[in-house]
């Protein structure tokens, strides 16, 4: 076994709603706001896709999702060879940390971010430095004081999953302006459709200018396809060429590309649902306990406290069930009963 294998352990999901329901006593139904789904789901289309597609079941995949490639190439307006597909943004990462990282390479990300980024890089026996946020986000300018010539990888996490803050464009060029160009820069923007502000970056137009720029994106979130785990990385095509050669062969299935390729054109229920969130994560920050809350632009909202157990149970009690961290709970916005349920606990809650 490899021996850093001691260091982690598998992914660890919360009790599920029947466990919850069991341990605390609770009568109603519970929501799972816990790891940030679209409760919405995701176009009928993409449900008609996959029972238009039923008696394919015993092909393999077409390798390397041709079909979803050409639509992702057609909608973002970038080569089709610029495009890696994993099971889920997950399998991304994965693939990316095991193509790029020996022993004793140094990644830099910072602290308090999607786990996966460090999980593969001590995996593949890489070292992590993790920099400390700076007000609730991303310290671009400490993880830059980080880098040097040596640097693997860096990982940035725009928005930021669990904290909901996001850099600009204007501070993303500064720093890829200043970051070794050999460097690679990942940058995933996993609630990317969910995003609101003005000066959110362009990171297609940056990748004109800088080569080690990489996109990472999901069907995940606000596709509301989790269940069928469809990923995305735009590189450039050398990266793409080595990286193609880590992807295990089948890894998207046949149904989740027919799937993703109709969710992707349905750009209109896309629209009404990540109106919808807006209007109402908005709700959350209306009431005064939100200068708890930090801003954000995905569809979740986290809420700094120390006492993030007693704020989780009494969430859990008007049936949502939330995420807890050490320095607070992250709560997935859902339908607007449960938000309106969620937000009068807040209002009561003692900090
Ligand atoms: C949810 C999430 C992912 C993983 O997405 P999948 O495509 O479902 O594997 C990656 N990065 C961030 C920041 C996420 O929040």
């Amino acid at each position: 076994m490899k021996k850093q294998l001691e260091q982690l352990s598998a992914y660890q999901p919360g009790l599920s709603p029947r466990a919850l329901k069991e341990a605390y006593g609770i009568e109603e139904e519970l929501y799972k706001l816990a790891s940030n789904e679209n409760l919405y789901g995701p176009s009928p289309k993409a449900k008609e896709a996959i029972t238009n597609h039923l008696d394919e079941l015993y092909y393999y995949p077409e390798t390397g999702s041709p079909l979803l490639r050409e639509a992702i190439s057609q909608h973002l307006g970038v080569d089709a060879s610029r495009i890696l597909f994993g099971a889920g943004l997950d399998e991304v990462i994965l693939m990316i940390s095991r193509a790029v990282l020996t022993p004793g390479d140094k990644i830099v990300t910072s602290e308090a971010t999607f786990g996966q980024y460090y999980h593969n890089a001590i995996v593949e026996s890489a070292h992590v430095v993790q920099v400390p946020l700076k007000n609730g986000g991303f310290d671009l300018e400490g993880i830059l004081n980080e880098v040097d010539d040596d640097t693997s990888l860096v990982w940035l996490c725009n928005p930021n999953n669990p904290t909901g803050t996001y850099f600009n464009h204007d501070e993303l060029k500064g720093f890829l302006e200043r970051v070794p160009s050999h460097v690679p820069v990942l940058i995933d923007e996993a609630y990317f459709e969910f995003v609101t502000a003005d000066d959110y970056p362009d990171t297609l137009k940056l990748q004109e200018t800088f080569d080690n720029a990489f996109l990472l994106r999901t069907f995940s979130k606000a596709y509301g396809l989790a269940g069928l785990r469809v990923g995305y990385v735009v590189a450039t095509n050398e990266a793409i060429e080595k990286w193609n050669i880590i992807r295990p062969p089948f890894n998207v299935t046949r149904l989740s590309e027919y799937a993703a390729v109709a969710a992707l054109e349905d750009q209109d229920y896309l629209k009404e649902i990540t109106a919808k969130n807006a209007k109402e994560r908005a709700k959350f920050y209306q009431i005064p306990q939100s200068k708890h809350f930090l801003p954000s632009q995905t569809n979740f909202v986290f809420v700094q406290t120390n006492k993030s157990k007693e704020l989780y149970e009494a969430l859990l009690k008007v049936g949502c069930i939330t995420r807890p961290f050490p320095t607070g709970v992250r709560i997935t916005v859902g339908f607007p009963e449960q938000n309106n349920k969620m937000i009068d606990v807040l209002q009561h809650f003692e900090f």
